[in-house]
């Protein structure tokens, strides 16, 4: 089966046809063993090995017939990317052949060497055994000759070592407490309610040849050095534009790739930035989502390369454009189907969905240092409150309407209604169009977009796991709280609106719906008191505040310890991207910039004393200026070069204290960064091209 074959298939036909989904399910397994892991998939029964076992029969046989001649249990560990290790089918035979067999303790239970992912500490390397465990509400898949089965991964002694377990976990808080609250106000036949996201996904385009001829880019997937192009973005002439056609192949073969895995690929387009793009899928269960969204991100990459190009997940590749984030759009919704975040046409007397909106309201308020945390790294760290991303002051955007009616029930005043107005194009054979009864607000961190919320502070590369769990288990918090006060309570309608009423009086700092991107909301942020942390060292240190402890224990999210090894894990990335980030920079300058500066520089010199002893006495006007300006540059940028490794050898670089480390790297190492940026970049534009060591902005960003 070639692509060609592959590429005639109908879009419905391509669409899922390498996932073990409920189709093949259904088709391939005996009634009663779909219908006991239908069980186990929709209500959490426990599965037991005979059904495992004729499980994995079919899914090996269905597996071989992809393709496949290995499966792997496929997680999530805490370094935010997946990990996989494969093991083939073959199982010898007593006369000397071998069989393809798979067994269902080999699909429900894996035991990888679990000695190198990061723990946090909850591990020393001795203690190396770790578990992975079939999360089988994620289908299986086939890709690159592997059956991909999701899995959970844990340690040991039971601790969790990966962003699924607790991601489920949050989903299922949210649910109970949800379930709780829609009984509470009448519904009885709801079962489950689980949390949506559709995460768009921004990226970047390269040449695949001139990115392999920067280290930086290589290393550290941004540019630790780049003169800004004569051209950024300031004609706002690529978001939305034309896709030229080496782009527009990329694009194909990825909807064709994602389809394929059965990820809903949905919108694509041109971004802000030149050579940079969106994808957008339609949103699913969190869970899924999670995956597919870890999955979309390889995709990308594999895709990409087959097109001679390189693509950039790095939340800020390149300095003086727009960097890349992903916008985590968020909602509620039954087992029968319904968005519960759905206002519907008369808001202010949608109880579920005012109680909701109020729980929200207040659980962002509450854990604003959570929202932070969650989309803390040293890539969004150049993101955030630079003028073309979120503020790192988290706050809701909620539009007029909702905010009109939370004033009146805020005062206890009926609300007087929302006149839907009718878009007069002013063209006749244009429609009119009824509009939204809010515009819409993109500098704000949290917005209120119709039907969901989107955050919207997330980076380009970040798993969206932690924003999730993050987000499902504040608000699953709220609803306990509100459950508790409306089980007391008689008179249900006047309660709920005592606790909107008071969420809003008490929580109405965090609603805000002008420009995030002003001096002035920095201002007036602050004497509203919310919270400004805008770097990680700043956040993190607040994820073991005794309030977020209680938090996470309460809904059994995560222990206290394993709270410590998740900070202790994201500090040290930090760390070590910063490490990996400034020895790249150092290698660069010396191995290959000043190299360069001081090839050119002679030939300048060369030049003059040719030129002079052609014609004695000529002024060599420009060769000198050249000479002069760019040897004091590159004496000053030697200087930054020892400076900056001086700063890594300190030994608070190294200390065992990640808080210690990382406050260094900040205050330190990124300065040392920066000032030699500085010098290599001015000397960048007066170089001679042809000596410049490695491709410029200009290539980079103008050549795809
Ligand atoms: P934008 O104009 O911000 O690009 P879209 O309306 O195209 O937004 O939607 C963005 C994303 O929001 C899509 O991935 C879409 O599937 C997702 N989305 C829509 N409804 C929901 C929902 N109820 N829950 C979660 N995500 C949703
Ligand atoms: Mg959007």
């Amino acid at each position: 089966m070639g692509t060609c074959s592959e590429n005639r298939k109908s879009i419905p036909a391509l669409f899922g046809s390498s996932v073990f989904n409920d189709d093949v399910m259904q088709e391939r397994l005996p009634k009663d063993v779909y219908k006991s892991l239908r069980k186990t998939i929709d209500e959490g029964k426990d599965l037991d090995l005979a059904v495992a076992n004729a499980v994995a029969t079919a899914m090996k046989d269905w597996a071989v017939e992809q393709g496949a001649t290995h499966y792997t249990h496929w997680f999530q560990p805490l370094n935010g990317i997946t990990a996989e290790k494969h093991d083939s089918f073959i199982s010898p035979t007593s006369d000397g052949r071998v069989i393809m067999q798979f067994s269902g303790k080999e699909l429900v239970k894996g035991e990888p060497d679990a000695s190198s992912f990061p723990s946090g500490g909850l591990r020393a390397t001795f203690e190396a055994r770790g578990y992975t465990a079939w999360d089988p509400t994620s289908y299986a898949f086939v890709k690159g000759g592997s059956l991909y089965i999701p899995t959970a991964f844990c340690s040991y002694s039971g601790e969790v070592l990966d962003k699924k377990t607790p991601l489920l976990r949050s989903m299922e808080g949210l649910s109970r407490q949800a379930v709780r609250i829609l009984r509470l106000l009448g519904d009885d036949k709801v079962k489950q309610v689980v949390t949506t996201v559709g995460p768009e996904q921004e990226y970047f385009l390269v040449d695949k040849a001139l990115f392999d001829k920067r280290a930086d880019l290589r290393f550290c997937g941004r540019t630790l050095f780049g003169a800004q192009a004569p051209k950024g973005q300031e004609l706002e002439d690529h978001y939305y534009g034309a896709i030229k056609p080496r782009v527009q192949a990329f694009m194909k073969e990825l909807d064709e790739e994602l389809w394929k895995l059965g990820i809903l690929a949905k919108t694509k387009h041109n971004e802000v930035a030149p050579a940079q793009h969106e994808l957008a899928p339609i949103f699913s269960t969190t869970n899924i989502a999670t995956d597919h969204n870890q999955l979309a991100m390889e995709v990308m990459k594999n895709v990409a390369a087959r097109h001679g190009l390189a693509c950039l997940l790095h939340e800020k590749p390149f300095a003086g454009v727009n960097g890349s984030g992903k916008h985590n759009n968020w909602s509620l919704s039954t087992d029968t189907g319904k968005n519960l975040l759905d206002p519907g046409k008369r808001p202010e007397e949608n109880l579920v969905f005012l109680l909701l909106l109020a729980a929200v309201i207040k659980g962002v308020d509450e854990y604003q240092d959570l929202l932070r945390i969650s989309v803390a790294s040293a890539g969004n760290d150049h993101r955030l409150g630079a003028h073309e991303a979120p503020p790192s002051i988290i706050s809701m955007f909620l539009g007029d309407e909702l905010t009109a009616i939370l004033e009146a029930i805020e005062e206890n005043r009926p609300y007087g209604g929302t006149q839907s107005k009718k878009l007069d194009t002013g063209v006749r054979v244009l429609p009119d169009l009824n509009m939204d009864t809010t515009d819409r607000n993109r500098t704000s961190p949290f917005a209120f977009t119709g039907n969901k919320f989107e955050f919207r502070s997330l980076g380009s590369a970040i798993s969206i796991a932690c924003p999730n769990i993050m987000l499902n288990t504040i608000v699953a918090e709220e609803l306990r709280q509100f459950a508790e006060v409306l089980e007391s309570a008689s008179g249900l309608e006047a309660t709920v609106l005592a606790l909107v009423r008071q969420a809003v009086k008490e929580h109405k700092r965090i609603i805000f719906n002008g420009d995030g991107y002003s001096q002035e909301w920095l201002e007036e942020a602050q004497r509203r008191g919310l919270l400004n942390l805008p770097t990680t060292v700043d956040a993190l240190p607040r994820y073991l505040d005794q309030k977020n402890i209680d938090l996470f224990s309460r809904h059994k999210i995560y222990t206290e310890a394993e709270m410590e090894a998740r900070y202790e894990t994201i500090m040290e990335e930090y760390v070590k991207t910063l490490k990996i980030e400034a020895l790249t920079m150092s290698g660069m300058a010396r191995r290959e910039i000043l190299p360069a500066v001081s090839a050119y520089t002679q030939s300048l010199a060369s030049a003059i004393t040719a030129k002079r002893a052609a014609i004695s006495g000529l002024p060599c006007q420009a060769e000198t200026a050249l000479l002069e300006g760019l040897s004091g540059l590159m004496d000053q940028a030697f200087g930054q070069v020892e400076a900056l490794d001086r700063t890594l050898l300190d030994p608070r670089a190294s200390s065992p204290n990640v808080l210690t480390a990382a406050s260094y790297y900040k205050d330190r190492v990124i300065p040392a960064m920066e000032a030699l940026r500085a010098s290599v970049d001015k000397m960048e534009g007066d170089v001679s091209a042809g000596y410049w060591p490695f491709p410029t902005y200009a290539d980079l960003m103008f050549r795809v």
